[in-house]
């Protein structure tokens, strides 16, 4: 039985139109569910008896639970348990700006890029569009405030689950449910070519941003194994595709590991590679995993770097680090409990 909540909004209508129900109770319907967060289709108090009876036989309205928070001053770190048992986390993290979640897309992730502490787990399975939107709902009603803008940077690879991360945002995007406008949605992608073609045909302004992490595939196929299928010369020629055909600013990904990725000569590679492109460049700062295959790079060698790509005149800047004391900064969410 399909969830309610992986319902985007146009599929709802049609669903009512075949109940010969009204095809504006869809508004109706994304308000109780989204607004005032109903646990019971019961609590439907404008929908009609035998229409809320029709719901319970056709919908399930199961949700995820919320198993463990673990808070730190700007930053809480969410583990939910799904209905078959797997773990999966979300990140909650409070800006001068907002209020913004970094959300799961699979439970574990097929990529396993070696710097990555979610990929350790191969995925499971991919997440139903109604655990993530449950992500969010969940949060929301945890904190009782609204979440501003969302990031699918948690456990998994969004476009290896596309269509389920489509109809996610297409949902979390509606005006009459959680209303999180699209500017304030960014996909990170471990840069699957087809997927970043797929997503410059959607329409939608959802933020694009790509990890590219290394300027040569030598270097890359080393750190990211998915370089040997997509490897950088294509994956810099997709992104230029994207930027034409969609007119919007893609976002490069470079995490710093220590005396791998940082050196002078990376830097000059990196501007290289991205000159008069509209892209621009989020260095982050590496979070070091139990298992220390690398370490973070210095202040120093990132300001060095920094320098680099801003006397070339690249847009760039410095990730602000968050939740590393629990955890819970990129790279470190896991599907496992407490390991
Ligand atoms: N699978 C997608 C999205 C999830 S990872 C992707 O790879 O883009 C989100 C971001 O965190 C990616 O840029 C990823 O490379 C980065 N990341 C992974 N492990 C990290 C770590 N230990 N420290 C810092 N960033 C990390
Ligand atoms: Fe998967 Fe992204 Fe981690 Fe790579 S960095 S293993 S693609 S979650």
């Amino acid at each position: 039985m399909k969830n309610i909540f992986s319902y985007p909004y146009n599929d709802l209508e049609d669903f009512l139109i075949k109940i010969n129900e009204k095809k504006y109770r869809a508004k109706q319907i994304y308000e109780w569910l989204y607004i005032h967060k109903i646990d019971n289709f019961t609590e439907m108090s404008n929908i009609s008896k035998d229409s809320i009876s029709i719901f319970k036989k056709n919908f399930s309205n199961n949700f995820i639970k919320i198993k463990n928070v673990q808070k730190s001053k700007d930053t809480s770190k969410y583990l939910f348990e799904l209905s078959d048992g797997n773990l999966i986390e979300a990140v909650l993290m409070i800006h001068n700006y907002g209020i913004s979640i970094c959300i799961s897309s699979q439970v574990g992730c097929n990529i396993g890029c070696s710097f990555c502490e979610s990929g350790r787990l191969k995925k499971v399975r991919d997440l139903e569009v109604y655990e993530m939107v449950q992500q969010i709902l969940l949060i929301e009603k945890d904190i009782n405030k609204r979440i501003d803008s969302v990031v699918i940077m948690g456990i998994g690879e969004p476009f290896d689950n596309y269509t389920n991360v489509i109809n996610f945002i297409k949902i979390i995007n509606n005006p009459f449910g959680l209303s999180i406008g699209a500017r304030h949605i960014t996909v990170s992608t471990s840069g699957i070519i087809p997927g970043i073609k797929k997503f410059s045909n959607e329409n939608m302004q959802v933020n694009l941003a790509v990890s590219l992490h290394a300027p040569n595939d030598e270097l890359r196929s080393k750190i990211m194994k998915i370089n040997e299928v997509y490897n950088i010369n294509n994956l810099i020629n997709t992104i230029k595709e994207y930027i034409k055909k969609t007119n919007r600013r893609v976002t490069i990904e470079y995490v710093m590991l220590d005396y791998i990725n940082d050196e002078k000569k990376h830097a000059f590679e990196l501007v290289n590679l991205v000159k008069g492109m509209n892209v621009y460049i989020n260095l982050i700062p590496y979070n070091e995993t139990n298992h220390n295959l690398y370490k973070k790079s210095s202040k120093d060698r990132i300001l060095v770097f920094y320098d680099i790509l801003k006397k070339h005149n690249i847009n760039v800047t410095i990730r602000k680090e968050f939740g590393s004391g629990i955890d819970a900064a990129c790279g470190q969410l896991r599907a496992k409990e407490g390991e």
